[in-house]
C-alpha cells in the first residue's frame, strides 16, 4: 500500500462522486457509523415524506387514499423499484411482510411445486430465521420433510436428486463471504432443485442479477441496506415463469384476485400481487419508498465500487494499525467474494464493539467473538474509515474494553 494518511483520503473524499449522497442523510455529529448493515439511518426525505403521508393522506384525505394517493399500489410499485436493484423485472417483486415471513411463503411454495421430495438444503451457518422458519414448516407439513444442514463450503457437492429447494442467504451476515449465485444455481437446477436466495445483505449494497443467474425465488429486508426504518416490509421475488403454478401458503384477502369482490373462496391474483397477504403497512413503505428511490438514484455499481475501496481499506489500515492486538480477519480477503461488510475475530470482540461505540464508532457482534462493521457508500467517506481505525487502535492499545460496563451483555448486540 502506498502510504495512506488521513490528508490523502480527504482528497479521494473530494473526487467521490457519491460524496453529495452524505448530506442526505441524518447522521449524529462525530459518530462513524458502521451499522447500516444492520439499521440503515434515517434519510431527510424520510423525515418529509413520512410527515407528507401523516398530515396530507391520512388527516385529510383519509380513506380515499387507499385510491387517490397510491397506497394499493405501494407493494408492488415498491417491489418495481426494488427489482432493478436485483436484475429482475417489471412484476416479480413484491414488498410484504418480514423477511421471515416471506422465507416461509416461498420455501412453502417449492415444496409443494417439488413436491416429490422431501429435502430443504441449507448452510449450517445460514441465518438462524431462514432455518427457524424451515423447521417450522416442516413441522406444519406434518414433519414428512427434513431440513439437511451442510458445510458451507460442500454444498455444491450435497445438492442431489432428494433435494426440492436449496436455501441460501447470498451474502452471509457473519463473514461477509458471497457464493456463486449463477453457478450453484445451475447446479441445483441440474439436479431438479430449485434455489431460494436471502439477498438480505446484497439488495442495496452491491448489483446482483437474478435474471443473469436464472433464479427462482428469493426474499431480503427493507431495513438494512435498503435504508427502510426499524422494522421495515421486506420484498419478495417470484421468477415469471413460476408465478402462475406457485401458491402461496398464506393466502389473504389481498392476495386475492378481486378482494373486494368478497366472495367466499379463495381465487389466488394473476401474478406476484398473490404474494400480498394482508393490508400495507402504509406509514412504513413510504420510509422504505425514500431509500429504495435514492439507492436508484446513486447507482448499485457506484455503490459497490466505492464499498469495495471502502472495505479493502479497512482491512488494510487495520491490518497495518492494530495488527498487533489480537484480530483476525474473518471476512473473505478478495473484494470479489465479500459483501458490504467486514468482520474480525477477538475472544473480547463484544467488549470492543461496545468500548468502540462509547468512542462514537458503531459497529456490531455477533456470537460467539465476531466484531462486525458494514461500509455503507451513500455516508460513509473514507476519512471516516480512518477514524474509526484510529479509535479502534486506542480501544486495544489502552485496552478500553476492559471495563465491567462493556462485558455487561445487552438485549440487542
Ligand atoms: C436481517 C435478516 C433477516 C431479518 O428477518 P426479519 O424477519 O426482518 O427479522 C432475515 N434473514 C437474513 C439473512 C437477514 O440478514
Amino acid at each position: 500500500m502506498t502510504q495512506v494518511t488521513r490528508a490523502s483520503l480527504r482528497t479521494l473524499d473530494a473526487a467521490d462522486p457519491l460524496a453529495a449522497y452524505r448530506a442526505l442523510f441524518r447522521l449524529p455529529a462525530g459518530v462513524v457509523y458502521l451499522d447500516g448493515n444492520s439499521l440503515g439511518p434515517l434519510p431527510r426525505a424520510t423525515v418529509a415524506r413520512v410527515s407528507q403521508v401523516l398530515r396530507v393522506e391520512w388527516g385529510e384525505r383519509l380513506i380515499s387514499s387507499w385510491n387517490v394517493s397510491g397506497w394499493m399500489d405501494m407493494p408492488v410499485r415498491i417491489g418495481d423499484k426494488i427489482a432493478q436493484l436485483i436484475g429482475a423485472h417489471a412484476g416479480e417483486v413484491v414488498v410484504a411482510d418480514s423477511t421471515s415471513i416471506n422465507v416461509f411463503k416461498t420455501l412453502a411454495a417449492a415444496l409443494a411445486l417439488n413436491s416429490g421430495r422431501r429435502v430443504i438444503l441449507s448452510a449450517a451457518d445460514n441465518f438462524p430465521t431462514d432455518l427457524y422458519m424451515a423447521q417450522g414448516l416442516i413441522q406444519l407439513l406434518g414433519g414428512r420433510h427434513e431440513l439437511r444442514l451442510v458445510d458451507s463450503e460442500t454444498i455444491a457437492q450435497r445438492l442431489t436428486d432428494e433435494v426440492a429447494v436449496l436455501t441460501l442467504t447470498h451474502v452471509n451476515y457473519r463473514t461477509g463471504r458471497l457464493y456463486d449465485m449463477a453457478e450453484l444455481t445451475a447446479r441445483a437446477h441440474a439436479q431438479g432443485a430449485l434455489v431460494m436466495w436471502d439477498l438480505s445483505h446484497t439488495a442495496g449494497a452491491l448489483p446482483v442479477d437474478l435474471h443473469q443467474a436464472d433464479a427462482d425465488l428469493a426474499v431480503g429486508c427493507g431495513y438494512k441496506y435498503l435504508n427502510g426504518g426499524p422494522g421495515a416490509s421486506a420484498f419478495l421475488f417470484v421468477a415469471q415463469r413460476h408465478q402462475a403454478r406457485f401458491s402461496q401458503p398464506l393466502s389473504g384477502w389481498l392476495g386475492h384476485a378481486e378482494p373486494f369482490a368478497f366472495d367466499a373462496a379463495y381465487q389466488p391474483a394473476e401474478g406476484i400481487g398473490r404474494y400480498i397477504c394482508g393490508t400495507p403497512p402504509v406509514l412504513s413503505m413510504s420510509a422504505l419508498e425514500c431509500g429504495v428511490d435514492m439507492l436508484l438514484d446513486a447507482d448499485i455499481t457506484r455503490v459497490r465500487a466505492k464499498s469495495v475501496a471502502l472495505t479493502d481499506l479497512f482491512i488494510e489500515l487495520v491490518q497495518a494499525r492494530c495488527g498487533k492486538y489480537g484480530l483476525t480477519l474473518v471476512s473473505p480477503r478478495a473484494a470479489a467474494l465479500r459483501g458490504s461488510q467486514v468482520s474480525f475475530r477477538h475472544p473480547e470482540g463484544y467488549a470492543i464493539v461496545q468500548a468502540l461505540a462509547a468512542r462514537g464508532v458503531i459497529g456490531d457482534f455477533r456470537a460467539p467473538d465476531v466484531l462486525r462493521f458494514g461500509f455503507t457508500p451513500l455516508y460513509t467517506r473514507y476519512v471516516d474509515v480512518w477514524d474509526a481505525v484510529t479509535r479502534l487502535r486506542e480501544v486495544l492499545k489502552k485496552r478500553e474494553w476492559d471495563r465491567s460496563a462493556f462485558q455487561v451483555r445487552q438485549k440487542v448486540t
